[in-house]
């Protein structure tokens, strides 16, 4: 089972994911947090995406898939995952489709989770990780904007996305995804 989480940075993916997982009982795949577990213990990996990910900048494709291709050959990934940051481009999603012909498994769902930007950016203020600053903020919003939500579109023509509101209690916008799982 592969379910994607998609939604601009902030609307919650990662703290809907770690719940799904756990409620699902499949593996979680955060490219971001993976990135800076990276990052923070020096791998060769970490060293190349430091820049991207401190500016706000998407990291290049070809770094993304060395930690996608590293993470989803652990035995845990076998039974499935929750990917959350991933894909984020066109090239990212097809590599995605030739991994997954690889392993024989296929996306089951898409699921899209609607906030506003203007509740985006309060949250992501307080939240205040370091590439949490109001400008760094914007430009990640302005990459989503150009570089992934077109892939909405790629998900929609496959017959394969929902999407929720992302407003609310934690556990009410979690009911709301796994209604939409349905
Ligand atoms: P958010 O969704 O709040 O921006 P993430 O933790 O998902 O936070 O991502 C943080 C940063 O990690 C991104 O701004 C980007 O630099 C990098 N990153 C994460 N996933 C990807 C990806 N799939 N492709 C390129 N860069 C990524």
């Amino acid at each position: 089972m592969i379910i994607i989480l998609f939604g601009a940075p902030g609307v919650g993916k990662g703290t809907q994911a770690v719940i799904l997982a756990e409620k699902l009982g499949v593996a979680h795949l955060s490219t971001g947090d993976a990135f800076r577990a990276a990052i923070k213990s020096q791998t060769p990996v970490g060293q190349l995406a430091k820049e991207y990910v401190d500016a706000g900048k998407l990291v290049p494709d070809h770094i993304v898939a060395l930690i996608v291709e590293e993470a989803m050959s652990a035995k845990a990934f076998a039974n499935g995952c929750i990917l959350d940051g991933f894909p984020r481009t066109k090239a990212q999603a097809e590599a995605l489709e030739t991994m997954l012909e690889s392993t024989g498994q296929e996306i089951n769902s898409v699921v899209n989770i609607n906030v506003d930007d203007s509740t985006i950016i309060t949250r992501l203020l307080q939240r205040g990780r370091a590439d949490d600053a109001e400008d760094i903020i914007r430009h990640r919003l302005t990459v989503y904007t150009d570089e992934t939500a077109p892939l909405l579109q790629f998900y929609a023509d496959k017959g394969l996305l929902t999407s929720v509101d992302g407003i609310g209690e934690v556990e009410t916008v979690n009911q709301r995804i796994l209604d939409a799982l349905r």
